[in-house]
């Protein structure tokens, strides 16, 4: 068998296709070498070797000896050095690299080869003693570490000792003797630690590395990096053996990371970090501040930027960075050494990028004709596309983190302090910024939430009503930071090791979860440009249309703002829970006699058909899909006493009465209770009114704005063809009323949600009476599976660790399963109704990967949140490619 591949001096075994055996740095230098770019000359150890090893028993197979050993005379010929002997040793590196890149993970060791006399001839062959020194303690210290597995801070130790000593604080300031004086400590350390000597025999040094190599890819965090990345454990590591170049031979040497194009903002410009006189491990190692590759890109410091200090190899990576992002037609992330005014490279891989990088990224290599408009949209993942639409904080400022939760709700903003939402209403009123400060928030807080910037609290996770509160508004979240602390009564925070007090600006960083310190400038979404462009692109070629689940104005606008052509879903019995409505609501169910509660109704009526004409005003001509009253009566009632006595006071009725109206709606089950279409057949007056309501909306609106709109009436949780029609018979009897009264004609559409396995299932009888079907997925899923919703989290996070499952099948639509109903529903309406629109408004109608299923089943479009619509809409085109 065949283990080994070399490259360097423009040709090589490999190439950027053999990433699997070679690894993504081991097939990047192959490919490098190909293009006749600068790259030391070594060989790649495939990854079959790591499989090999891990399979038997950590053993090294025959015949790699051999492999190796002949690998490596073949680079002492092309270098023109000699491993481990002679005037021109040969130095290498021993490096790490899996098929997928897992930065920082698994190990690599420099300047291997150095020993007491290889040293000396480094020395006399470069004239530069320093550097040769510098060299081997390098060498000393990684191989003792990364091999013999001693602790790094033990030798940075020295170090230290021997400046503090000599009263020097910079490494540059030690000279030949002093790196001879640390090493022989080194050497020292190494006996007194282990008892044995520091391997002199180069052979033995590079078996040692490979095998560390090897053994990195068994290591704990590289395990755990493995597990969170689903990277399979029998893919292995490559080992790469390169000749060594010196970015550590003086002030015309330097070490450094470009990106091909700024990877915060996407400028096609070249960025990135270097460090003048060092070693590639100095630039991630910290001790040393890197300096900016260009002016351009220097904040201050006054560290002199590549461009200035070494303008002509500037202008030659420049060129290099041109044409490696050509050939990969990607931005790279470029690894490289200047060995006196010479630049090597050393590694390229696909940039990393932000999100709003990758859509200025993705559209120029578009424009620019070094993509296609298809690929274009293929590289952006949609969920990425939210945080755009949300203020975010400027790339480049500052940053002092002071707490972490978890990101709950995207965007940035900054403001006072606050812990009640009193006070964020206080503020508000008189023009201050706030963030709400809280434990956990209810829906008392809503008014607070509303007058605060952003929200933080404490306990709760991504699904808390904070955070879903908050996504619904828009505004950016954090949840459950419990590693701040909160004294109420003191009305202090305690955090980061400082101690904040009530109007004291701290800003949220939602989208990362991070609580920093004071107010940063934030930049605004910007929904034209670039990312308005991959939006018309994407329109172009899907076939779904995009609506929204809205029931606010304010909802309503920004949703038509982020391109949502008309609304999918509108709950309307959310428009009944502010103080005046829910009064009205309460006085209806408390109702002694039928007068009470007709005036009851026609309260509602009033505020319900206002409602309505404002959503239609707003989508001007748009299709407006209105679900009918939904949930059980009693959530409408007070839960607790001194609730319950309020109400009991306000409506002027005996507690008692609450109380026992309570009982009587009380269900042992409520999801499965009493509520949609079995609550409308109980109580007609509750849809009847709606009707009324959209209907005068309707006709309103028509005078108004001239525009005609067409409402789709929606009747939810329908299980027998025969609710439907009880309903829909009722909605047609107001409908002419109306239209006598007013003497005026206008058209609606009745259909139904989708949302019990029964409904699927008598799909074709339901038709005839339902000009539409929409999936209400949350609910079908619950119904399908038999669990709640709210409860579920528990044993679906075990689920998903034991494996049972892959994905949350609240998150992401369960194929199989409620996939099945789906499918199966669009057939049997079809076939009694061949013009049926298909839709969908549970959550999963924002999903990328639902509405990839979506597509595949042929509806005509997806409901989802108002800040959902983007995605949705780069989710539909890509579900056609
Ligand atoms: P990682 O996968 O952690 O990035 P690498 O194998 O890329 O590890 O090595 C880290 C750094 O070591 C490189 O970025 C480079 O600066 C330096 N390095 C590796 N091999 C050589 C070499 N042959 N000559 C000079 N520097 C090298
Ligand atoms: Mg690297
Ligand atoms: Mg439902």
């Amino acid at each position: 068998a065949n283990w080994v591949y070399s490259f360097g001096a423009g040709k090589a075994d490999g190439s950027a296709r053999d990433r699997a055996r070679l690894g993504g740095k081991g097939a990047s230098l192959a490919e490098m070498a190909r293009l006749g770019l600068p790259v030391p000359p070594g060989f790649t150890i495939a990854t079959d070797l790591c499989q090999h090893y891990y399979s038997n028993g950590k053993s090294m197979p025959d015949g790699i000896q051999r492999q190796v050993e002949t690998a490596l005379q073949a680079l002492e010929r092309v270098t023109r050095r000699t491993f481990g002997a002679g005037d021109h040793p040969l130095l290498v590196s021993v490096r790490s690299g899996s098929r997928d890149s897992m930065p920082g993970m698994l190990d690599t060791v420099l300047n291997l080869g150095l020993n007491d006399d290889t040293v000396e001839a480094l020395a006399r062959s470069t004239g530069n003693t320093t550097f040769a020194h510098d060299s081997y303690r390098r060498f000393i210290q990684m191989y003792a570490s990364v091999v013999m597995g001693l602790e790094q801070s033990m030798f940075e130790d020295v170090i230290h000792c021997v400046k503090r000593k000599m009263g020097m604080t910079r490494d540059a300031d030690l000279g030949a003797r002093d790196w001879q004086a640390i090493i022989a400590r080194y050497k020292g350390l190494v006996r007194d630690e282990l008892g044995e000597e520091f391997p002199q025999d180069p052979f033995a040094q590079l078996w040692g590395a490979i095998t560390a190599v090897l053994q990195s890819w068994m290591s704990p965090r590289a395990i755990t990096y493995r597990a969170l990345h689903a990277i399979p454990a029998d893919w292995g590591t490559a080992v790469t053996v390169q000749s060594m170049v010196f970015g550590n031979m003086g002030e015309g040497s330097a070490t450094g990371v470009a990106f091909t194009r700024d990877p915060a903002t996407g400028d096609d410009r070249l960025y990135g970090e270097f460090l003048p006189n060092a070693q590639g491990e100095d630039v991630v190692g910290g001790a040393r501040t890197p300096h900016p590759l260009t002016k351009a890109q220097s904040t201050d410091s006054g560290r002199a930027a590549m461009d200035i200090a070494l303008p002509v190899t500037f202008q030659e990576l420049k060129d290099v960075a041109r044409r490696l992002e050509n050939h990969y037609r990607d931005v790279q992330d470029i690894e490289f050494t200047v060995e006196t005014g010479k630049l090597w490279l050393l590694q390229t891989r696909t940039g990393k990028r932000t999100p709003r990088a990758a859509v200025r990224i993705a559209v120029d290599m578009a424009e620019k004709g070094l993509i296609s408009k298809p690929e274009a949209l293929r590289r952006i993942d949609p969920a990425s596309l939210e945080q755009l639409l949300h203020p975010m904080i400027s790339p480049d400022v500052e940053r002092t983190v002071i707490g972490r939760g978890l990101p709950a709700s995207p965007g940035a903003a900054s403001g006072a302090i606050v812990f009640t939402s009193e006070e964020a209403e206080e503020a508000r009123a008189v023009g201050r910024r706030t963030i709400l400060v809280r434990p956990e928030t209810s829906p008392e807080d809503i008014h607070g939430m509303h007058a605060a910037e952003g929200i933080l609290t404490i306990h709760g996770g991504t699904t808390s009503h904070a955070a879903v509160v908050a996504r619904g508004m828009g505004k950016p979240c954090i949840s459950g930071a419990n590693s701040v602390r909160m004294n109420v009564s003191k009305g202090i925070l305690i955090t980061g090791g400082r101690t904040l007090k009530s109007g004291d600006v701290i800003t949220l960083d939602g989208t990362r979860g991070e609580v920093l310190l004071g107010e940063l400038p934030t930049v605004q979404p910007e929904l034209s440009g670039d990312f308005g462009t991959l939006m018309e692109w994407a329109d172009e070629i899907r076939r779904m249309k995009v609506r929204t689940n809205a029931e606010t104005p304010d909802e309503a606008r920004v949703a038509r703002e982020f391109g949502a052509e008309g609304i999918g879903l509108c709950r309307t019995e959310r428009m009944f829970y502010d103080d005046d409505r829910i009064r009205a609501m309460r006085a209806f169910i408390l109702a002694s006699d039928d007068d009470a509660r007709a005036r009851a109704i026609d309260t509602l009526q009033d505020m319900q058909k206002a409602d309505f004409l404002e959503l239609f005003e707003i989508m001007s001509g748009q299709p407006v899909t209105i679900r009918l009253f939904d949930p059980p009566l009693h959530e409408f009632l007070p839960r607790f006493g001194r609730e319950m006595e309020d109400t009991a006071l306000a409506m002027g009725v005996e507690v008692e009465q609450i109380r026992q109206k309570a009982e009587e709606l009380h269900e042992v089950n409520p999801m499965l209770g009493n509520r949609g279409v079995r609550l409308a057949i109980c109580y007609p007056e509750i849809i009847e009114m709606q009707a009324r309501a959209i209907f005068q909306a309707v006709l309103e609106a028509g005078k108004k704005t001239g525009e005609t709109v067409v409402p789709e009436i929606m009747v939810p949780l329908v299980a027998y063809e025969r609710e439907l029609k009880y309903i829909k018979d009722r909605i047609d009897v107001i409908a002419k009323a109306a239209i006598e009264e007013w003497g005026r004609e206008f058209k609606y559409l009745v259909g139904t949600m989708i949302e019990l396995p029964r409904a699927a299932i008598r799909a074709d009888r339901i038709a005839e009476g339902s000009e539409f079907f929409s999936f209400g997925t949350n609910d079908l899923t619950q119904s399908t599976f038999g669990i709640s919703r709210d409860d579920a989290g528990v044993y679906l996070n075990e689920y998903l660790q034991k494996g049972i499952i892959d994905r949350d099948p609240f998150l992401t639509i369960d194929v199989e399963g409620v996939g099945e109903f789906i499918r199966m529903a669009c057939e049997r309406g079809q076939r009694t109704r061949p013009d049926i629109t298909l839709g969908i408004c549970g959550e999963h109608g924002g999903d990328p990967a639902s509405i990839q299923f979506c597509e595949a089943v042929g509806l005509h479009y997806v409901s989802c949140s108002p800040y959902r619509v983007p995605v949705a809409r780069l989710a539909a085109a890509q579900a056609t490619l």
